[in-house]
């Protein structure tokens, strides 16, 4: 068992063996630019591209001629909403989105109402769920997009995605779902869920840092957006620079794995998940954040009042890796902005700990990070004599 345990796979994974070794060749023998039309040192690149398009549609069961390529799925946000409100500003600059979203969602978006955009921020109930009716209601004849999440990073929590999609569709609004924690670990059908623009990250599905996709929809409806990257033309000129092909073929092969085997993972993670979870909560006065009926299979967020998520994550530094989830700004934490959204208040928000099982996350791991955990409260809480 390799110390500390890893709990912190909503933040990273690590690469697959298999997918590492699908990517090697393409650093050194296969280095040709997917864009060189005129020898197979070209070829060979842009066929490989093209494989690893097909792999990730076949994930999100979309067509490989909407699955744009780009480095993560921070730049693939940044894409969608600029390139939405750049695209429809004769409908409208009115954007729905969401209190608990993602920095890269919520901060386009305070970029965009400084070039005017109108955006509302809906709250989230005490389950971590947006209401669908508070929703409908917010939208405007200038709305143009809805932007929510498929799964929070933080809590794990899944929103009610075909209701949003059956409402955007209703008002001919575009949907864009950041999916980034729920690709590869849930079913995620961008057909079924009625997904206009979707964003994914391979680092989260044990492919490499730095790539990532934006699936774009090519009818019904057809999206249109402005590039935010100039250049070549690459991507359907959406997306111009050089193709990052040891990275795009380490994305396609990640899809191809959890295409393959997410569904067992699941049912392993949900079983070490609940194990791990139940064991915790036979302390007193810990509680679970966020929905247990509507979140993703290996995730949970934990409060152990009494204590600090901070001396917590000191004591454990040796034994579990796992983060307060709440963004750490200079040396300042402050209280993750998700947690309060569900109504937490400040001081019950800071003791909370999120955990992200993985792939490579074992019983063993489980049961000796839980009695560390367990050691470590009964700690914190004997010297604060609270408890
Ligand atoms: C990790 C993550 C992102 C950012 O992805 P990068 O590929 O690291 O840019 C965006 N949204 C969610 C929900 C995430 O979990």
């Amino acid at each position: 068992m390799r110390l500390p345990v890893y709990l912190d796979n909503n933040s990273t994974t690590p690469v697959d063996e298999r997918v590492l070794h699908s990517m090697l060749p393409f650093f050194t023998h296969n280095f040709g630019n997917a864009a060189s039309k005129t020898h197979a040192y070209g070829w060979i690149a842009e066929e490989a591209v093209e494989h690893a398009r097909e792999q990730v549609a076949k994930l999100i069961n979309a067509h490989p001629k909407e699955i744009v390529f780009t480095s993560g799925a921070t730049e693939s946000i940044n894409l969608a909403l600029k390139g939405v409100y750049e695209s429809y500003g004769s409908k409208g600059n009115h954007i729905i989105t969401c209190a608990t979203e993602h920095k890269a969602v919520l901060d386009t978006c305070k970029h965009l109402e400084k070039s005017g955009a109108d955006v509302t921020y809906l709250p989230v109930k005490s389950d971590g769920r947006i209401d669908v009716n508070v929703l409908e209601k917010s939208i405007k004849p200038t709305t143009i997009l809805i932007a929510m999440m498929y799964a929070n990073n933080e809590t794990g929590v899944i929103q009610p995605v075909k209701d949003i999609a059956a409402i955007a569709r209703q008002h001919g609004v575009i949907f864009f779902c950041d999916a980034a924690q729920a690709v590869g670990k849930i079913s995620v059908d961008v057909m079924k869920d009625d997904i206009a623009l979707l964003s994914l990250s391979a680092h989260k599905i044990y492919g490499p840092k730095g790539v990532g996709a934006l699936y774009v929809r090519r009818k019904d409806p057809r999206v249109k957006l402005t590039a935010q990257m100039d250049g070549g033309g690459h991507e359907n000129n959406l997306r111009s620079g050089t193709l990052n092909v040891p990275a795009i073929v380490g994305l396609g092969k990640a899809c191809e794995i959890c295409s393959n085997e997410m569904n067992d993972e699941a049912e392993r993670l949900n079983v070490l998940r609940n194990k791990f979870e139940t064991a915790l909560l036979e302390l007193n006065d810990v509680y679970v954040n966020g929905s247990r009926e509507f979140r993703l299979p290996h995730v949970t967020n934990l409060s152990f009042k009494g204590t600090t998520a901070n001396r917590l994550i000191m004591s454990m530094n040796k034994t579990a890796a796992t983060s307060s989830g709440s963004a750490c700004t200079s040396a300042l934490v402050e209280p993750s902005y998700v947690l309060k959204a569900l109504g937490l208040t400040d001081e019950l928000a800071n003791t909370s700990l999120r955990f992200g099982l993985g792939r490579f996350t074992t019983e063993e791991e489980i049961d000796f990070a839980v009695m560390e955990i367990k050691s470590s409260v009964q700690k914190l809480r004997a010297e604060s004599n609270v408890f």
